[in-house]
């Protein structure tokens, strides 16, 4: 991948990212914003420098699942805020894996934060804004043809594997991964996990004290939300630098 790709039209604009378009139709390029939305964008903000910690969280994610042969899409940072990846088309499916109890599972579940599971639980949701993304199964997938019941079978099996290799990286940082969510996407004949691995879409809390380092600083205003995303980036640059 020596060649230099070329920066071209702007092609989606999320909550937290934009996806510009390169000289090549098999790459894009993720530039990180520093918005932040909450509870289906109802509450809206902006965590300064937020674009550029998650960029190199999520690189140094990706890199690691790389290593570990976990397909995806990432290829390389290309500056403070950009990312370069494969262009993929989204499964519309956000899987959520989780190690210990919170958000909204306590409040299903009618548990307190913090519990512990006998085993983590994998949970699948349409990828639907406009009906705030409900829960789903394989039946639902399935008979509304969403995707093909094999990809979930793929998806499940990555996301366990993905897991595995997240909790012992943050581990060796002291921080338990509580929960978090994954998006995968078919490139060519493969099925790729695409989008971003960051405090946005992870939970993390401090292994010693369980102080909270992630989104949900921001979603219940709990004060030094940027000093969160500063500690996750600190102790990952940390953990690259020791190896
Ligand atoms: O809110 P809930 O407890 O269901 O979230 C589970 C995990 O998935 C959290 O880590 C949250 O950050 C992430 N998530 C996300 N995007 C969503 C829903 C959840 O990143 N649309």
């Amino acid at each position: 991948m020596g060649k230099k790709v070329k920066k071209k039209v702007k092609i989606y604009e999320g909550k937290a990212k934009i996806i510009y378009a390169t000289d090549d139709p098999n790459l894009i390029i993720q530039y990180f914003k520093d918005d932040a939305t909450a509870f289906n964008a109802e509450k809206k903000g902006t965590i300064t420098s937020k674009g550029i910690l998650n960029n190199n969280i999520s690189c140094a994610a990706f890199e690691l699942l790389s290593k570990r042969n976990i397909p995806n899409h990432f290829i390389k940072k290309l500056s403070d805020r950009e990312m370069l990846v494969h262009r993929v088309d989204i499964i519309p499916i956000e899987l959520v894996v989780r190690n210990r109890i919170a958000g909204s599972l306590a409040k299903r579940m009618g548990h307190a934060e913090g519990g512990f599971l006998t085993r983590p639980i994998t949970e699948l949701y349409y990828k639907r804004d406009d009906l705030g993304n409900p829960m789903i199964n394989e039946e639902h997938i399935e008979a509304f043809r969403i995707a093909a019941i094999s990809d979930i079978g793929t998806i499940r099996f990555l996301s366990k594997a993905i897991n595995d290799i997240l909790c012992f990286w943050f581990d060796k940082m002291n921080i338990s991964l509580i929960d978090f969510k994954l998006e995968f996407g078919y490139y060519k004949t493969s099925i790729l996990l695409a989008d971003e691995i960051t405090p946005d879409g992870c939970r993390l809390w401090d292994k010693r004290t369980n102080k909270k380092l992630d989104k949900d600083r921001f979603r219940h205003d709990m004060g030094e939300v940027e000093d969160a995303y500063e500690e996750i980036n600190r102790r990952v640059q940390a953990l690259n630098l020791e190896k």
